[in-house]
């Protein structure tokens, strides 16, 4: 007899309390991402979906609860019979399978689009400067920017900058990537180009995927579950066909009446 095939979550967070002094930001938050999903947080400004990305990334870190990457504690851990904080360099090695975009594209303005992209790769990974080079060019064609590798961000445009951004996350071979907004900055006529970027990536990479967005159709192409929150808390998640055709939370019916 066979054991039944078990998955472990690529992201669980339990019970996860955030606070920003008296400003009670999630409240015992508690969600699954399985491995391979694509999910999109959906809800109103404020609601705290920005923090969650945050605190994967530890960019903040939690007042309470769990977070769990591919099962292993990310923040805190129970150990004899006390809670204790995850040492830093493990925290680190976890922190490596996540990668984030985000809104503002966050590019070293002095290096090259190329020195962008392998960073990363040879001073955190420790790969070769020649392999580096190798997967950059390669991201780079993806993304369709190979003839930008030599420019400076600052003469790229916003759409040119956030693919560049998109290349670079990838180039740390991340499990998990987080995409905050990455539309929000850009030239309306701009969001279609980078939207068949990560299309394209959803489709052809089995990276977990975690976005928030105030773009329904970004939500609608590229996810296959999309949530949806508010005051810190999920009131409703369903596939993006239902949660756009046949919401069931008069929040997220109220919601959607204003952004759709
Ligand atoms: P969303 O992404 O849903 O718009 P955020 O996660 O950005 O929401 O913010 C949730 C709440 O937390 C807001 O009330 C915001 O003002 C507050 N907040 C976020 N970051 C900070 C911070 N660094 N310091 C103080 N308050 C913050």
């Amino acid at each position: 007899m066979t054991a039944e095939p078990t998955t472990t979550p690529a992201i669980e967070f339990r019970d996860v309390v955030k606070r920003f002094g008296d400003n009670v930001v999630l409240d015992g938050l508690g969600f699954t991402v399985e491995q391979g999903d694509r999910v999109t947080l959906i809800g109103p400004s404020g609601s705290g979906k920005t923090t969650i990305l945050r605190l994967l990334m530890t960019l903040e870190e939690a007042d309470g609860g769990l977070i769990l990457v591919d099962g292993d504690p990310y923040t805190h851990e129970y150990r004899g019979d006390k809670w204790v904080r995850i040492p830093e360099k493990r925290r680190s090695q976890i922190r490596r399978r996540v990668g984030m975009v985000f809104q503002q594209f966050n590019l070293f303005p002095n290096m090259t689009v190329l020195e962008n992209i392998t960073e990363g790769p040879i001073h955190v990974l420790g790969k070769s400067r020649a392999e580096a080079v190798r997967r950059a060019e390669e991201l780079l064609d993806q993304v369709g920017m190979a003839e930008k590798r030599d420019a400076k961000p600052n003469q790229l445009s916003g759409g040119q900058q956030q693919r560049v951004a998109i290349a670079r996350a990838l180039a740390m071979d991340p499990e998990i990537l987080l995409l905050d907004e990455v539309t929000s900055a850009l030239d309306p006529e701009i969001v279609a180009d980078v939207l068949g970027v990560l299309r394209q990536i959803a489709d052809t990479t089995d990276i977990t995927m975690l976005l928030v967005t105030h773009e329904m159709r970004f939500a609608r192409e590229v996810s296959n579950r999309v949530l949806m929150f508010d005051q810190g808390r999920i009131v409703e998640e369903a596939d993006p066909e239902t949660m756009f055709t046949a919401p069931t939370h008069e929040r997220t019916q109220a919601f959607l009446k204003a952004v759709l």
